[in-house]
């Protein structure tokens, strides 16, 4: 099996650097992103409370998601563009916090790797938890400014109205999940320890791909 495992905070340039990748090398590509927040849209959707741990965990275990190149489906229902509102961004860490979600979607990542025999798949604890034998993990990060407006460009095409507070409120809200995501007990977002570090910040696109492909 052949993983290549891509971490990172919020606007760090994952998706679109695990899609271009898995293009790269003929593999499939995990966005473990979509499954926490497919997660959440299932449990607003029913009216639930993402703070019930107890709730939001049957969710996680009964849920049934479908993601492709192009959409995400939630027990059949086209979730692409939902999953990605500000409501989801605001509920999506205290639900990716609840150890039972984790574990539920952990060994679903496990499960769809192991039916491809690997692939590219990108997320917060997927070089420290889900695939500590990958064979290559990268770490992107880059300045909070630059990834803030990343996130607001990638959230205007997506057609959600932007938020009254602009780029300023997007770049609270990563401040915000970034803390969570990284101070939780389970899987929490840190670098492994054999990971590659790579700062996007003043690096195009391009730039990155080859340093990666070069690094495989
Ligand atoms: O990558 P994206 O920003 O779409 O992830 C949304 C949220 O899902 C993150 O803020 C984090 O709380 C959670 N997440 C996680 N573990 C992963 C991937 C995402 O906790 N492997």
């Amino acid at each position: 099996m052949r993983v290549i495992a891509i971490d990172g905070p919020a606007g760090s340039g994952k998706t679109s650097v695990a899609q271009e990748l898995a293009a790269r090398l003929g593999l499939e590509c995990l966005d473990t992103g979509a499954m926490y927040r497919a997660v959440t849209f299932a449990v607003l959707r029913a009216g639930g409370d993402p703070a019930d741990s107890g709730f939001t965990a049957a969710v996680a275990r009964t849920i049934d998601v479908r993601i492709d190149d192009e959409r995400v489906l939630v027990d059949g229902v086209d979730a692409t563009v939902e999953i990605r509102s500000l409501t989801v961004d605001r509920a999506v860490s205290a639900v990716a916090a609840n150890a039972e979600v984790r574990a539920e979607l952990v060994a679903r990542q496990r499960e769809w790797a192991n039916r491809r025999d690997g692939g590219v798949v990108e997320g917060r604890d997927i070089g420290t938890v889900v695939f500590p034998q990958a064979d290559l993990k990268i770490y992107l990060n880059a300045d909070s400014s630059v990834r803030a407006r990343r996130r607001a460009r990638q959230s205007g095409a997506l057609g959600h109205t932007a938020d009254a507070g602009g780029v300023e409120s997007v770049a609270a809200d990563l401040t915000r999940r970034d803390t969570i995501d990284s101070t939780r007990s389970t899987g929490p977002l840190s670098v492994a320890s054999d990971a590659v570090v790579i700062d996007t910040t003043d690096k195009t696109f391009d730039e990155t791909i080859e340093q990666i492909m070069g690094l495989m």
